[in-house]
């Protein structure tokens, strides 16, 4: 049987702050090893308990704009006052080597990376309901109130854009949640747009047989 090199999917999670992404993708990536997570380069501050490096690459916004300057980032975008970006080298190696990369970021980043890349796949996370959302973000006790408003105000913003999304998926309970995304990701490598390649060569070897 021939070889054949075989890329990762490019997958793209988003979804209103609180919704629970965060909290997913660990979980997505302990259960299953095909998967690697792309660290972001942020210039908000760190919350209690992220370390440099596992949360985030925490930067100054002069050293962010640097990596701007040098095409270091895959795709970054001002959130709530801050930016955020997607370091480039991580990426591309881990796809290189098989991996499915999960990049966790907002709107703005997602639809460019969809443009960049037009087979990444492209998931939405939803809470079961609004009062539910502003119960976890609260709840996570992480921002002031001011800014838990302002992510709130942002929500109303990305629910506009969802539809640009190939799947919205609910997070209701964890695991099951987990279990969707991970069924959508292997359905996502059966597609004939990611088996370009495997086509290829099955043309070639009936070709050959005739
Ligand atoms: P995001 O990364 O989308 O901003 P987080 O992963 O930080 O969200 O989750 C926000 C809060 O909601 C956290 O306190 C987390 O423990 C909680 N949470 C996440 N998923 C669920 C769930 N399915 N049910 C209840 N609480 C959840
Ligand atoms: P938080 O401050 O809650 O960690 O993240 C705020 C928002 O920024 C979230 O919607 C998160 O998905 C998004 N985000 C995190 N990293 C990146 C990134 O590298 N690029 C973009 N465009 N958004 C990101």
């Amino acid at each position: 049987m021939k070889k054949m090199k075989h890329k990762g999917i490019l997958i793209v999670v988003s979804g209103f702050s609180g919704a629970g992404k965060g909290t997913l993708m660990k979980q997505l990536v302990h259960s299953y090893d095909n998967y690697a997570l792309s660290v972001s380069m942020t210039t908000r501050n760190p919350r209690p308990g992220e370390e440099e490096g596992k949360e985030y690459f925490f930067v100054s916004r002069e050293e962010f704009e640097e990596k701007i300057a040098q095409d270091g980032l895959i795709e970054y975008a001002s959130y709530c006052d801050n930016y955020y970006g997607t370091p480039r080298e991580y990426v591309e190696r881990q796809l290189e080597k098989g991996k499915d990369v999960i990049l966790e970021i907002e709107i703005q980043g997602a639809l460019k990376i969809k443009k960049k890349f037009p087979t990444a796949l492209l998931m939405f996370v939803m809470p079961p309901d609004a009062a539910e959302l502003k119960k976890r973000l609260e709840g996570r006790g992480t921002e002031s109130q001011e800014v838990i408003e302002k992510r709130l105000k942002r929500a109303s913003e990305e629910a506009e854009g969802i539809e640009q999304y190939d799947y919205i998926v609910i997070n209701d309970k964890l695991e099951e949640c987990v279990e969707k995304m991970h069924s959508l990701v292997q359905a996502a490598h059966c597609a004939p747009s990611r088996n370009e390649e495997r086509i290829e060569n099955m043309r070639k070897e009936l070709e050959a047989l005739n």
